[in-house]
């Protein structure tokens, strides 16, 4: 259902975070590091909670919707499109409308004229209706599940300008959903499926997880399905988290009527706990849609519906992140991965063929020209964050007129084998090196997403 923007735990957007002040800087502050590293505004004359991606914060987004993308298909998933617009009924249909029309955007009535009532539209609070009308589009055998459908869609909250803020409380929620309809014994393996997927993305992230929490139906009724239903999906969450030797947090009572679910609880940078991803069972939807699967029996039976979010929205990743590593991300989410800086203005048409030698590579690489001091450069790309600088100047260019000597020429300059010095953004500096090493060094950190900085 909602998964992806759990609304509860999100302190209000002009509170900056609490917190680790003691060594002096000021805490991490997504908003602040936003603005200071370019990476996303807003402006009000697009609206409160409506931020525009910059051109940097744009590449930590894109390497993120690729990981979703691979992480998707690698869990079996295929790949869907589907419109962000939708007619109300079909959001009278899924139960969106009943339950959170006070948070969606009201209707837009399109060709109401000459007497014509024309037809109401909505922006959608959520892509799993949607999802289900797709499993629904061909009759489905227990041969054909589970089915797993993947979208990286944009979902939209009406929420009130007051409350909005950076990139935690949004209009517009970018979300990696995906849902998977399977028979009621293929839960746990579907389960364990999810949360790998979570586990192995975070740790490429760095992120690490506090804790899971299960979710359980309470006592009483109003819940959806019966008490077996509700007893067998429980059990085979709680096998998943064993057979992944995970301790969870039980939490009985937290169920949402329409099934259980896990939480995978992580601490932001200023010490909150929030849930990033989820896995939430739905018996609901499957109901609602009259959606089935032909058994081995030869009967119709019920699909569950499992929603899977494994990287959140890209809005909430993001800001996680982005204070996460104060800004100083691993190479592979880096805005720019190296910037070159020529000592003097002789330096650079050797550093402009630097910088085209590394994007042909496929790496993303600025020149930053000799318009102050080496030194103040230096410091303004350790303030960008930036991770590795490679310095050109006269020593470096005789470096690489010995190596052409000795080597050959590879391209770059005037019958030269580029050499360049490097400093890293946390201080370090090394010795020079070919530009080819760089690339070699660089791109290998980048493919397998290491959090490395520096070479042996
Ligand atoms: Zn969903």
């Amino acid at each position: 259902m909602r998964t992806g923007q759990p609304p509860e735990d999100q302190a209000p957007e002009d509170q900056a975070p609490a917190g680790h002040a003691s060594d002096g800087h000021p805490p991490a502050d997504h908003r602040r590091l936003g603005r200071e590293l370019k990476l996303f505004i807003t402006d009000p004359i697009v609206g409160a909670g409506l931020p525009l991606w910059l051109p940097d914060g744009a590449v930590i987004r894109a390497e993120l919707e690729r990981l979703a993308a691979e992480e998707a298909i690698r869990g079996g998933s295929q790949p869907v499109y589907t419109p962000v617009l939708a007619k109300r009924a079909l959001f009278e249909r899924s139960g969106h409308w009943a339950k959170f029309a006070d948070d969606m955007f009201p209707p837009m009535r399109v060709g109401a004229r000459d007497g014509r009532p024309g037809e109401e539209l909505v922006l959608r609070p959520a892509n799993c209706p949607h999802h289900v009308l797709i499993y629904a589009s061909e009759q489905r055998s227990y041969r054909d599940l589970p089915v797993r459908l993947a979208e990286l869609g944009s979902m939209f909250r009406s929420e009130l300008s007051g409350v909005l803020g950076g990139l935690t409380r949004v209009r517009q929620i970018n979300l990696d959903d995906s849902h998977v309809f399977c028979a009621p014994e293929q839960v746990r393996d579907e389960i364990v499926r999810g949360l790998d997927a979570v586990r192995r993305c975070y740790r490429l992230l760095g992120i690490d997880i506090a804790r899971y929490r299960l979710s359980r139906r309470g006592g009483g009724d109003g819940y959806l399905g019966s008490e077996e239903l509700w007893a067998d999906a429980e059990r085979q969450l709680v096998a998943a988290l064993g057979e992944l030797g995970l301790d969870y947090e039980d939490a009985p009572g937290e169920a949402a009527f329409y099934g259980p679910k896990i939480d995978v609880q992580v601490t932001d940078a200023a010490g909150r706990e929030e849930s990033l991803s989820t896995v939430q069972l739905d018996f609901n939807q499957p109901e609602r849609f009259d959606v089935c699967y032909v058994g081995s029996d030869g009967a119709r039976h019920r699909p569950v519906m499992i929603h899977r979010g494994v990287l959140s929205s890209m809005e909430r990743m993001v800001a996680h992140l982005i204070e996460r590593y104060d800004g100083a991300f691993p190479p592979w989410l880096a805005p720019v991965q190296i910037l070159v800086l020529p000592v003097g203005d002789d330096h650079a048409a050797q550093a402009r063929c630097v910088v085209g030698q590394l994007r042909a590579a496929g790496l993303r690489a600025q020149c930053d020209p000799a318009d102050a001091t080496l030194g103040a450069r230096i410091r303004r790309a350790q303030g960008r964050r930036i991770p590795y600088i490679a310095v050109i100047g006269d020593h470096e260019a005789r470096a690489s007129a010995r190596a052409a000597a000795a080597n050959g020429p590879d391209g770059c300059g005037p019958g030269a084998t580029a050499q360049v010095s490097l400093r890293l953004r946390d201080g370090r500096q090394l010795d020079a090196i070919p530009v080819t090493r760089l690339i070699s060094e660089v791109s290998r950190q980048v493919a397998d997403r290491s959090p490395a900085l520096g070479f042996d």
